[in-house]
Formats: C-alpha cells, sequence, structure tokens
C-alpha cells in the first residue's frame, strides 16, 4: 500500500475509508452517464480531518474530489484522475436552527430536506430544493449552485448561503462571509457557490431560512396542445406575476410519471403546467384568477386546483419522483440541462422533438418551464452498440441550440466533466483564461477535481487509471 493510503487511514481510522475493489465500484458513478473509479474513499468527521487529508494530497500529489450524496448529473463527483475521494456522508449534523435571526448552520453532509424538517417547528424552511432533495446534500447543493422548481420566486442555493467554512487546497481552513447579509469585501461565498468541488471543499455552510408563506395554491393546468402549454409561462409573467413554480411535463412523461407515482395526472393530454402560488391570502387569490385567465387565453382544455395539502403533496410527488418512473420504462436515461428565455420554450420544445426524430430516440421533458430551465431526457440502451453517442449527440445538439437561442449549457446540474468541451460555446477566451487564473490562485497544484468545469490549456494531471467512461471520455 503507498505511503499516502498509510497517512490517510492515520487520519481517518480503521473504519473511516474504504478500498477493496467491489466498494469502490460503488464510488464510480454520480447521476449522469460518466464513470471513474478512485484509489480510495475517505470519510472524514471533522473540517481538521478534512485539512489533514487535503495536505496528504498535496504532499504526494494525488487528486481528491469531494462527495456529496452522488446524485449530480454532470459528473462532479466523479474520481475522474482516480485519488482520492472524499464523502461527506458523515459530517452531516445540523449544528444550529436560530429561527431570531432566520439562520441554519449545518455540516456540508445534511440531507437538503432535513434542513427543513429541522425548520419546520419554528415555522421556516430551506427554500432551494432540488427534484433530489431528499438525497442530495447541502454540500453537494452549495458545489452545484443548485436550483429546482421553487427558484422561479426564491432563486438558486447562491441567494441562500450566507457564509463558509472551508478548506483550501494548501491544507488551510477559511471563512467567509458569516450571519450578517451583506459583508465587505469580495464576495468570496459567492465565488465558491458553484464552483463544483474545483477550487476548496465545504465543511459547514451557514443558510438562510425563509418564513413559511400564508397561503398556497397549486393549480394543473392541462393542454391538448404543446406549444400552448409552453406559451402560457410567459403569458403568466406578461401579467406582472411569479408564481412560486411553474413546472412542465409533455405527454410522454405523463404517460411514464403516472403510470408509476398514480398522481393523478392526466392521460393522453399533450402537456401540463404544475402551477404554485404562494403569499398573502388576498394576493394569492387575485394572482390565482390572473393565472387561471392566463392559461385558458392560452387554451388550457382544464384547470385543476388542489383542494387541500394532501392533493398538493400528490401532484409534487409525481413531479418530484418523475426520474424514478423513467426507469420503469428504459434502462438507461441521460437528463440534459439547458436553459433558453422563456418566450422561446415552444420553439426549443419542437426542435427537440426533430432531434428524437433524427437519432431516433425517444426524449421525454419535464422541467422548471418558469425559469426556461430544459431538461431533456433522452432515453437510450448502453447495450445496444452506437446507442450511448447518439444519446450524447442528441444532448450536445439542444444544449447548441440552447445556447444559440440566448441561453445557456446549464440551469443548475453544473459543467463537471460532462459539458466542459462546450464551455468555449458559451465562454469568450478571455472569460475562460480570468476563471482559469482563478483557479490557479486556488489551487495551483490542480489536484482539485481536476478534469472538471474548466477546459485547460495544459494536459490534465496525469490519468492515474484509465477512464471507464461508457462513451469513452471527453477531452480535458
Ligand atoms: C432525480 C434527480 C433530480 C434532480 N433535480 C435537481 C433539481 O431540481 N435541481 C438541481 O439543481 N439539481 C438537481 N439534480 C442534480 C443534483 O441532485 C444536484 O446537483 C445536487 O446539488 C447534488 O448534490 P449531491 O450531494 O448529490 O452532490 P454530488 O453529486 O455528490 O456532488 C456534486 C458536486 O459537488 C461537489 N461536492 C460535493 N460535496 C462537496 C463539498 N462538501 N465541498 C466541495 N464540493 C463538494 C462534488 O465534487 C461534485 O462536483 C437532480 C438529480 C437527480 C438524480
Amino acid at each position: 500500500m503507498p505511503d499516502w493510503k498509510q497517512e490517510l487511514i492515520r487520519i481517518v481510522g480503521e473504519r473511516g475509508y474504504l478500498d477493496r475493489p467491489e466498494d469502490l465500484r460503488l464510488y464510480e458513478y454520480d447521476g449522469g452517464v460518466d464513470k471513474g473509479r478512485p484509489e480510495i474513499v475517505v470519510f472524514p468527521r471533522s473540517a481538521q480531518d478534512v485539512s489533514a487529508i487535503v495536505k496528504v494530497s498535496r504532499r504526494h500529489g494525488v487528486p481528491i474530489v469531494g462527495r456529496g450524496a452522488g446524485t449530480g448529473l454532470s459528473g462532479g463527483a466523479i474520481a475522474r484522475s482516480g485519488g482520492i475521494l472524499i464523502s461527506f456522508a458523515r459530517m452531516n449534523r445540523i449544528l444550529e436552527i436560530d429561527p431570531f435571526n432566520e439562520r441554519a448552520v449545518v455540516e456540508p453532509g445534511v440531507v437538503n430536506l432535513d434542513i427543513s424538517a429541522a425548520a419546520a417547528p419554528y415555522g421556516y424552511f430551506f427554500a432551494p430544493d432540488p427534484s433530489s432533495q431528499r438525497a442530495c446534500t447541502i454540500g453537494g447543493n452549495v458545489a452545484e449552485n443548485a436550483g429546482g422548481p421553487h427558484t422561479l420566486a426564491y432563486g438558486v442555493t447562491a441567494n441562500h448561503v450566507l457564509g463558509l467554512e472551508v478548506v483550501l487546497p494548501d491544507g488551510e481552513i477559511l471563512r467567509t462571509g458569516g450571519f450578517w447579509p451583506d459583508a465587505a469585501g469580495y464576495d468570496l461565498t459567492g465565488l465558491i457557490t458553484g464552483s463544483e468541488g474545483a477550487l476548496c471543499l465545504v465543511t459547514k455552510v451557514i443558510v438562510r431560512l425563509m418564513r413559511k408563506p400564508e397561503s398556497v395554491e397549486t393549480f394543473l393546468a392541462i393542454y391538448d396542445s404543446v406549444d400552448d402549454c409552453a406559451t402560457t409561462v410567459s403569458e403568466i409573467t406578461a401579467r406582472a406575476i411569479t408564481p412560486a413554480a411553474v413546472e412542465m411535463l409533455d405527454g410522454s412523461m405523463l404517460q411514464m410519471v403516472e403510470e408509476a407515482v398514480h398522481a393523478g395526472y392526466p392521460l393522453g393530454a399533450a402537456g401540463v403546467l404544475l402551477i404554485e402560488l404562494e403569499g398573502v391570502r388576498e394576493a394569492v387569490a387575485e394572482q390565482a384568477a390572473q393565472v387561471r385567465q392566463a392559461c385558458a387565453a392560452c387554451r388550457a382544455q382544464e384547470i385543476r386546483q388542489a383542494r387541500n395539502e394532501q392533493e398538493r403533496q400528490l401532484l409534487w410527488k409525481g413531479r418530484k419522483n418523475a426520474f424514478g418512473a423513467i426507469g420503469r420504462v428504459s434502462p438507461f436515461y441521460y437528463v440534459h440541462d439547458g436553459v433558453v428565455p422563456r418566450t422561446k420554450i415552444a420553439p426549443t420544445l419542437r426542435y427537440i422533438e426533430d432531434v428524437s426524430r433524427r437519432s431516433g430516440l425517444a426524449i421525454g421533458n419535464i422541467f422548471h418551464a418558469g425559469d426556461g430551465n430544459m431538461h431533456p431526457i433522452i432515453l437510450f440502451d448502453a447495450r445496444r452498440p452506437g446507442d450511448i453517442e447518439k444519446a450524447q449527440k442528441a444532448g450536445f445538439d439542444i444544449l447548441e441550440y440552447c445556447v444559440d437561442s440566448g441561453g445557456s449549457i446549464t440551469g443548475e446540474h453544473g459543467i463537471g466533466m460532462e459539458k466542459i468541451h462546450l464551455m468555449d460555446r458559451q465562454f469568450s477566451q478571455e472569460s475562460l483564461e480570468m476563471m482559469r487564473r482563478l483557479k490557479m490562485t486556488f489551487d495551483p497544484a490542480r489536484l482539485f477535481n481536476p478534469g472538471k468545469l474548466l477546459p485547460e490549456r495544459q494536459p490534465c494531471p496525469e490519468l492515474r487509471q484509465p477512464p471507464v467512461t461508457p462513451g469513452g471520455s471527453l477531452p480535458c
């Protein structure tokens, strides 16, 4: 066993690591399609442990990758270059719920939904709610700057992180931000949020808690035409209403979800919008009338309203369990993530249909329509030769279309190793160069999450093992 592994074991103890091949296999994946096996997985219990582990990585030149729950969809938590995978599963304590200052202090391995559960008795919740919120961790949310259905009204994770404790690539422990909303100086908290584990490792997070709204109303608007369904989104915002959420499911997704979840979704519709309004009772009632008018103006066939919390939860259960439902229909699927201006949702859906026809692969759509954040889900069978390449090409064609439409290659899932080669479609060479300089300021040895986020001019640090990406690894 190499010296660096022995040093790591001395830090985390005999029960604080995994390195048998059968265990490491379980850490080859995240929620995306790429793979890469670490040489060891370590489970620190404190920032001091993380710092000591990082110092070993630095001394021996071994790459290091952070991991929350592994639900990421862009290959961020994959040990692309082998080396150390640092799992935050045992740093999962909620350290403080402070309703007086509307803050919580949590460790990075805390599951997203557990923050809201802990805050609920005080009348508060944590607003960022990725659909994976029953599993994903706050560390992963911070690293990806995660969004979710309620991003439309509440913003993304960055809008709810007030301070961080992080371990830098030299092992130093740094605190940024704090309990106050607008700290002076450069916004290091903002810089680190969304940096995909490539600048530092997060060991503590101070988050903002939101007061539960007085009134919540949830609607399901049902359509015969995908175009009408998509057009409703901008029709609502044109009336100066910002719902808490506007989610869209197309006909194929409705079928898959309803068969698995029995959420009461209509079979045979071309598409539905799940619309949620929140606020003070009178304002919500007024907006509800406007939303009904907007849906009717776009020829909604029917508008249902949840009559109680149970019906509301059932509607959301369909939305939040959709990915699991797809697994019943297709052995493999590829979830993409691009953004278009919300006025361009309808043509983008038509383009996706074209891509589906051309590639011969079925593509369903379930997405955060209010933000124009598209999630085409490409069904394929990796056991069929050529299918994964077709799925990858279909996804990249769609992302290029998003950029050409004035949008972005990611809304919330990050770049990871999946979209690294598309960065120059989105950013100018000057912007990329600035990002590289920033990376070098934090991580001159380039050991933190190598081969992710930023296309490098120099080759990646030595690949310590051949990549096992099903479709072949993407260029650095
Ligand atoms: C069914 C499903 C639904 C989803 N829905 C949404 C959605 O609605 N919105 C959304 O934004 N995303 C969604 N996602 C994607 C994913 O859940 C999010 O990106 C989430 O933030 C990842 O959290 P995680 O704990 O699983 O992180 P991981 O996948 O383990 O890691 C993600 C990234 O974070 C880094 N990282 C993890 N912990 C740390 C740490 N402590 N310090 C530094 N870096 C760290 C990793 O290195 C990696 O780069 C969904 C995924 C699935 C499978």
